[in-house]
């Protein structure tokens, strides 16, 4: 199953892809985590990336396209994966297409603006094992402490507040598209993404069937 995660930001694509790709039995492949281990290396990528992700800002598509290109030819991909935050352009989409990638389904994520500026103002992550809380939704059982692995809990760069607004203009402007795209290639499966975790994945399980 090669699938999409589409939505806003902060709709909940990394907490649904983690869920499905374990039911699945395929990987999750993100672009945002990736640049953002870069960006923790320091390497040639991270420096380049770094910029637009603390403002908020698309990084330029032929860097996407590259890192997209080289993640999906490696062997794990084989047998299908999640694409969690990319596409993220219509630029992106029809390079996945000349790469001869036939994708199956895209579910969409539905949450508006408020739920989400709620959402990301609250959100923490867990550096070390990227488990993700927010301080009233879901809370960790030791304030700023990640249940899982003990480490400190951080703010992501870009969920400052400014940052966070800036992320879904360019949502609805590069990103919101997509969803016409997909709609129009009959893949296009829009859920509401703003009940229980564990409703919005029975959601989504339920939309890759049929
Ligand atoms: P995410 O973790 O998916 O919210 O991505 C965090 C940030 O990484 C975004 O705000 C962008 O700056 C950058 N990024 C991640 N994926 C893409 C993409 N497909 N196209 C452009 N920029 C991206």
């Amino acid at each position: 199953m090669k699938l999409i995660l589409l939505g806003p930001p902060g709709a909940g694509k990394g907490t649904q892809a983690a869920r499905i790709a374990e039911r699945l039995s395929v990987p999750v492949v993100s672009t945002g985590e990736i640049l953002r281990a870069a960006i923790k290396d320091e390497t040639e990528l991270g420096a380049l990336a770094k910029g637009y992700l603390d403002a908020g800002e698309l990084v330029p598509d032929d860097i996407i396209i590259g890192i997209m290109r080289g993640r999906l030819q490696q062997k794990d991909c084989e047998g299908g994966f999640i694409l969690d935050g990319v596409p993220r352009t219509l630029e992106q989409a029809a390079a996945l297409e000349q790469m001869g990638v036939d994708i199956d389904r895209v579910i969409d994520l539905e949450v508006d603006d408020a739920e989400i500026v709620s959402r990301l103002s609250g959100r923490r992550v867990c550096p070390s094992c990227k488990a993700i809380y927010h301080i009233e939704s879901e809370p960790p059982a030791v304030a700023d402490i990640c249940d899982v692995c003990g480490a400190a809990l951080e703010i992501r760069e870009d969920d400052k507040p400014e940052t966070i607004l800036e992320r879904l203009r360019v949502y609805h402007d590069q990103t919101e598209p997509l969803r016409s795209y997909y709609k129009k290639a009959g893949k296009l499966r829009s859920i509401d993404g703003t009940g229980d975790i564990n409703d919005v994945t029975r959601l989504a399980l339920a939309a890759l069937e049929g």
